[in-house]
């Protein structure tokens, strides 16, 4: 089958089915826009398993998503979108570019969820984009845009439903939505530890990338631990 695209962490492949895609998630890790550049064999396989699982969990609590199946440990299909080309971040607690951009303090706890959006453009650096920004780039109709920020809530406040059984923090995540051929948003891209961070509730350990982006340990070790997790969660 043909391959469509290949990013950082993925690659995307035709299939002999209309508007199926088959995503392998790639043994590859960076940091700042690929500035950080790893081999890590074994995170494809984690992050496909979490992602996996992730999806399917949305699933049974009524949040829709590109994904169909995993049908391998590096491989899931999915449904083909057109990508809107936003980063969709929501936050609960500061931590990253928020504590940079507006001086909070990391875990410092948000009143309210915050939903940003940074324009998926690797060449600006994937910059923080207004509503209006957004309207005038022609990326999403001010419709879309509450649309975005209702679902990125929607699945925020499954995360965190989940998150919190597992006696987790969730800080904050990035998703991507796409557009389906009858013009449906969908969530698509991935969930996994490379897009959220994590943290235990009880103690400063972290499950996610921050791992790798502050050299503070071993991502195959981290991942594989929150994914021993979710498969003990019921
Ligand atoms: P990047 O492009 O950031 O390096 P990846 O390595 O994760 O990212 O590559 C996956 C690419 O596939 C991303 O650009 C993502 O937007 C895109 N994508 C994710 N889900 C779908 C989908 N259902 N249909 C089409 N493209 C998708
Ligand atoms: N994130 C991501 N891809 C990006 C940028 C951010 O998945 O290209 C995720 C990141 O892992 C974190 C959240 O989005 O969970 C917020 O990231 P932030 O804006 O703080 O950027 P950072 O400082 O992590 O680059």
């Amino acid at each position: 089958m043909t391959l469509l695209y290949e990013g950082k962490a993925k690659r995307i492949f035709s299939t002999e089915v209309e508007d199926v895609l088959r995503v392998e998630y790639k043994d590859e890790v960076t940091a700042g826009n690929g500035a950080k550049k790893d081999y890590i064999e074994g995170k494809g396989r984690l992050n496909n398993q979490i992602t996996s699982h992730i999806f399917n969990y949305l699933k049974e609590n009524g949040v829709k998503s590109h994904f169909i199946e995993q049908i391998s440990e590096t491989e899931q299909l999915v449904e083909s979108v057109k990508i809107i080309p936003l980063e969709v971040v929501v936050r609960n607690i500061a931590a990253g570019s928020i504590t940079k951009r507006l001086g909070f303090d990391k875990g410092h706890v948000f009143d309210e969820p915050l939903v940003e959006f940074f324009y998926k453009n690797d060449d600006l650096n994937d910059p923080l984009i207004t509503d209006d920004h957004i309207k005038l780039l022609h990326l999403a109709s001010e419709t879309e845009i509450q649309e975005l920020k209702a679902s990125a809530l929607a699945v925020n406040q499954q995360l965190l439903n989940l998150m919190t059984d597992m006696e987790l923090r969730l800080v904050d995540f990035k998703i991507e939505f796409g557009l389906t051929k009858d013009g449906q948003i969908l969530l698509a891209d991935e969930i996994s530890p490379d897009t959220c961070r994590i943290w235990d509730a009880h103690s400063d350990t972290n499950f996610d990338k921050d791992v790798y982006r502050e050299d503070t340990g071993s991502i195959i070790e981290v991942y594989q631990t929150f994914l021993n997790k979710l498969e003990a969660h019921k």
